[in-house]
C-alpha cells in the first residue's frame, strides 16, 4: 500500500485529530502517502483531496473538532455520486481509505468498498457511544467530562434557589451520556432511551427527595426520549417544584479531548494503518475490554447489541438517584 487517504465525517469529535495525527505519523513512518480529504464524502466528490506532510499533523492532538472539516452529504446514498468520489480517489490513485466518524459514515464507507474496491477501515468518532461492537467511540469520553462539570455548575445555583433542573445532553438514540453522567456526577433522575422511567416516576423522585430535606434535583434528559422542554411542561403538572431547563447543546462537542480520548483515537489511528497494511478492507477498529480490536464494519449497524452491563448499570443509578 503506497497511498492512503482519511477523511472525517459526520458530527465532529473530539479525539478525531490525535486519530488523524496518528495515522498520518503512523503511515509516514511507514512510508506511505497521505492525502487528507475535505469535509468528508463532500470533498471527495468536490476532489477537494491534498497530499499531506508532516506540518498538517503537528500540533493538533489538543485540538476539537477536526482540522480535515467535516460535513454531511445526504447525496452520497446515490450510487451515481459514488461513483464520482471513488473516480476521483482513484485518479489520485489511492488504494486506502481511512473513514472517522459515526455508523452512517461507516454504511458510506462499505459501499465504497463493496460497489469500487476501495479498501476502507473506519474508526469510530462520535460522541454519542452509540455503535455496535465498540465499547468506546471517539469523544464520548471528552464529552462525559463536559456534562459533569455543566452539573457540577449547576448545581451549586440548584440548591440555591431550590430548583429542579432538566439537563438536556445529547446521544441520539442512546442514552450513554445522560446515564453515565448521572453515576458519575450523582444525578438525581434520567430519562433515557433504553429505561422505562415516565415523567410520574420522576415527579416521585422529587418528592421524595423534598421529604428527605433535599433542596434541588438535576435530572439529565436523553435527546433521544424528547425535549427536555416538552417533559418539563409534563412534569409542571404534576409536582410543585420550581423547575428550569438547560439545554446543553453543540458546547457538549467544543474542547480539547480527554487523555482518555487521545489515546484510545491515537491506538486506532495507528491500527487502521496496519490493517490497510495487511490486506485489510470492510474493517472497523473496536475498542474492546481494553484492547484494540477490528470486526467487519457492517456489525456497527448489524451487529448484536450487547445491553447486559447497560441494564445492570441503569438499575444502580435509580438506586443511587434516591
Ligand atoms: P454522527 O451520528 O456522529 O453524526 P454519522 O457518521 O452517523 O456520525 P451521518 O450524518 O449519519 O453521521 O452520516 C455522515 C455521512 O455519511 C452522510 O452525510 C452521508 O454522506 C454518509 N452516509 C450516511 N448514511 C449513508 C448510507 N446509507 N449510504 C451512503 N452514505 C451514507
Amino acid at each position: 500500500m503506497k497511498k492512503i487517504a482519511i477523511l472525517t465525517s459526520g458530527g465532529d469529535a473530539p479525539g478525531m485529530n490525535a486519530a488523524i495525527r496518528s495515522a498520518a505519523k503512523f503511515a509516514f513512518y511507514q512510508g506511505i502517502e497521505v492525502f487528507g480529504v475535505r469535509r468528508g464524502y463532500k470533498g471527495m466528490v468536490d476532489n477537494d483531496i491534498f497530499k499531506m506532510t508532516s506540518s498538517d499533523v503537528s500540533g493538533i492532538i489538543d485540538r476539537g473538532g477536526t482540522v480535515l472539516l467535516s460535513a454531511r452529504l445526504p447525496e452520497f446514498k446515490d450510487p451515481e455520486v459514488r461513483k464520482i468520489a471513488a473516480a476521483n480517489l482513484k485518479a489520485h490513485e489511492i488504494e486506502g481509505l481511512i473513514v472517522i466518524g459515526g455508523d452512517g459514515s461507516f454504511h458510506g464507507a462499505d459501499l465504497l468498498y463493496k460497489e469500487h474496491g476501495i479498501k476502507v477501515i473506519g474508526i469510530p468518532g462520535t460522541i454519542d457511544n452509540d455503535i455496535i461492537g465498540t465499547d468506546f467511540t471517539i469523544g464520548y469520553d471528552t464529552t462525559l467530562n463536559i456534562i459533569i462539570e455543566a452539573m457540577v455548575r449547576l448545581r451549586d445555583t440548584a440548591t440555591s434557589h431550590e430548583r429542579t433542573y432538566l439537563v438536556e445532553v445529547m446521544g441520539r438514540d442512546a442514552g450513554d451520556l445522560a446515564l453515565y453522567a448521572s453515576l458519575a456526577a450523582g444525578g438525581d433522575g434520567f430519562f433515557i432511551p433504553e429505561a422505562k422511567d415516565t415523567v410520574q416516576d420522576i415527579a416521585d423522585v422529587i418528592k421524595e427527595r423534598r421529604a428527605m430535606g433535599k433542596l434541588h434535583d438535576i435530572i439529565l434528559v436523553s435527546e433521544g426520549v424528547g425535549s427536555a422542554y416538552e417533559i418539563g411542561n409534563e412534569l409542571k403538572k404534576i409536582v410543585d417544584t420550581e423547575l428550569r431547563i438547560t439545554v446543553l447543546g453543540h458546547i457538549q462537542r467544543g474542547g480539547s479531548p480527554s487523555a482518555f480520548d487521545r489515546v484510545l483515537a491515537t491506538k486506532m489511528g495507528a491500527k487502521a494503518v496496519k490493517e490497510l497494511m495487511a490486506g485489510e478492507s470492510g474493517m472497523m477498529i473496536c475498542s474492546e475490554s481494553n484492547k484494540i480490536t477490528t470486526k467487519f464494519i457492517d456489525y456497527a449497524w448489524n451487529g448484536i447489541v450487547d445491553n447486559t452491563q447497560k441494564r445492570k448499570d441503569i438499575e444502580l443509578a435509580h438506586i443511587l438517584t434516591k
